[in-house]
């Protein structure tokens, strides 16, 4: 499949890897909108937020989990930080294979960082 986060996963395309599991992948943006901006992926398949059935969507409350992990790792837990997902074209979403964006390290304003 035509998919950059996909070839991210199975490592045909380079990134700076932060974790790891059997379900989940995350690693460095890279273009970061924030001092921490990481993307905590799905490795199977989903193009976007709706894509999630109940079939698949224990592994977003998985996500959730390891970005709670990463947030304490990464030092932004205290001070603050925040979790999106792009849904979509009119959200901003670029690449469709659904991701969560991990963004601290700094006061956030109202755009996504
Ligand atoms: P979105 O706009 O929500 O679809 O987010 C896509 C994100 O992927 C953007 O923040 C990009 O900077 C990031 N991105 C694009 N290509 C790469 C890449 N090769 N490695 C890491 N991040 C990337
Ligand atoms: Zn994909």
């Amino acid at each position: 499949m035509d998919c950059l986060f996909c070839k991210i996963i199975s490592g045909e395309i380079p990134s700076k890897k932060v974790y790891e599991d059997e379900s989940v992948y995350a690693f460095y943006d890279i273009n970061p909108m924030a001092p921490v901006h990481v993307l905590i992926v799905p490795k199977q398949h989903l193009s976007s937020m709706n894509d999630i059935t109940a079939e698949n969507s224990a592994v977003v409350s998985h996500i959730f989990e390891v970005a709670a992990q990463l947030a304490r790792e990464l030092g932004i837990a205290e001070d603050g930080y925040r979790v999106v997902s792009n849904c979509g074209a009119a959200a901003g979403q670029t690449v469709f294979h659904l991701h969560f964006h991990l963004l601290g390290g700094k006061k956030l304003g109202l755009n996504m960082a």
